[in-house]
Formats: C-alpha cells, sequence, structure tokens
C-alpha cells in the first residue's frame, strides 16, 4: 500500500486531503508543522509528500530541502499561485504544483501521475536487507552481489515487490513464469528454496499454509 505524508497546517484541509487519499486505498499520515514533518519522514517511509508551504516552525520551502536527499516525490501545495513560488519549488526538486483551492480530483489525478512516474523511473529498491538494480539487474546482500539466475532474479524483484503479502504459488508462476500454472509443477517451490539459500532469508522469506509464500519485510 502507497503511503502519503500530508503537511498541511490547516486541520480542515488536511482532514479533507486525508479522506480523499484513504478513499482510494492510500495509507496516510499527517503533519501539522514543519518540525513535525521532519520527525515524520525520519521515522516513516512514505512514497510521496504533499507539502504546504506556508507551515509554522519551517516552511515548506525548507523541508523540501531537507527531504531532497531521501529522494522522496513532492506535490507542493500552496494558497499562493504567483509564478515565482511555483518555479522555486520545482527548482527545489518538487514533482508537482497544486494551487488552493484544489478539487478532489485533480489531487487524485496528480498523486496517481507522480506515484507511476516515481515507480516507472525508481530502478533500485531495497527490501529485507536484499538491494535490487532493475537495469543492472544486480543483488546485493551485506555489500556483496549475491549472483541470481535470471528466474531467481526476476521471482526476487516479485517478492520484494509485493512484500508482506501473502502470495498464491499459482500467482507467483503467472507473474514470473508467464505461463499456465499446473498443480504438480514443483518450479515455484524449488526456485523459492534456491532464493532462500543465496540470500539467506530463512524466517523471512515464509511458506505460507495452503498459499504459498510471503517476503516479511
Ligand atoms: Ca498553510
Amino acid at each position: 500500500m502507497m503511503k502519503i505524508l500530508i503537511v498541511e497546517d490547516e486541520k480542515a484541509i488536511s482532514n479533507f486531503i486525508r479522506a480523499g487519499l484513504e478513499s482510494e486505498g492510500y495509507a496516510c499520515g499527517q503533519a501539522f508543522d514543519g518540525l513535525a514533518a521532519c520527525d515524520e519522514i525520519d521515522e516513516n517511509k512514505y512514497d510521496l509528500i504533499l507539502l504546504d508551504v506556508m507551515l509554522p516552525g519551517a516552511d515548506g520551502f525548507e523541508i523540501m530541502e531537507y527531504i531532497r536527499p531521501k529522494e522522496i516525490p513532492v506535490i507542493f501545495i500552496t494558497a499562493k499561485a504567483q509564478v515565482s513560488d511555483r518555479v522555486k519549488g520545482l527548482k527545489l526538486g518538487a514533482d508537482d504544483y497544486l494551487v488552493k483551492p484544489f478539487d478532489l480530483t485533480e489531487l487524485l489525478t496528480r498523486v496517481e501521475v507522480v506515484l507511476r512516474r516515481y515507480q516507472k523511473g525508481k530502478t533500485e529498491f531495497t527490501k529485507a536487507g536484499v538491494t535490487v538494480n532493475l537495469d543492472k539487474r544486480t543483488c546485493v546482500k551485506d555489500g556483496r552481489e549475491i549472483p541470481l539466475t535470471a528466474k531467481e532474479f526476476d521471482l526476487c524483484v516479485f517478492f520484494m515487490k509485493n512484500a508482506g503479502a501473502a502470495l498464491f504459488r499459482e500467482t507467483i508462476y503467472e507473474r514470473v513464469w508467464q505461463g499456465e500454472y499446473t498443480l504438480d509443477s514443483r518450479t515455484v517451490d524449488l526456485h523459492v528454496m534456491r532464493l532462500r539459500k543465496k540470500l539467506s532469508w530463512e524466517g523471512t522469506l515464509v511458506t505460507v499454509n495452503r498459499i504459498g509464500y510471503r517476503l516479511n519485510a
């Protein structure tokens, strides 16, 4: 589930945004001033930040400087429609800009576009102590590259992208091997065993009774 942090000091607006995002299946966190926002960003993993410019504590531009090295996409939200503010926000690395008042549909569309763009451009990610790079097709654990076969790599990425969810053998097979699953197929189990061993994922990549597997992360 995608997690979005709403940084907005006006509670009514923050709650309005939250309700809208939650109705679309996003998980939300809220921060009502600049410092609380920095704490939230340090303590939780967010996929996107909606950032109001005028905030008590530290303003949105200052927080942007803080967020940038963390590579979390940001959509600025502001009442100010001045061009200079937009330019400043985008120069600082914001992904998009929303001017208050905006309607929910506009917000949701922009959120979706930014998230999609970001996921597409994201070639490297880390889960369960393992970092994969989709361009280089490398898999690194504890600073050491782990050699994986093509299917093991695809399987590993599939588990990482769906971390926390129990995945049916059928689903795994269909998505990774892109073929029809037959009940007597041991392919998935064999590959999972190999992957578990290579990445020392015993206790991390677990068997789920009568379903399949789950990567705990
Ligand atoms: Ca404000």
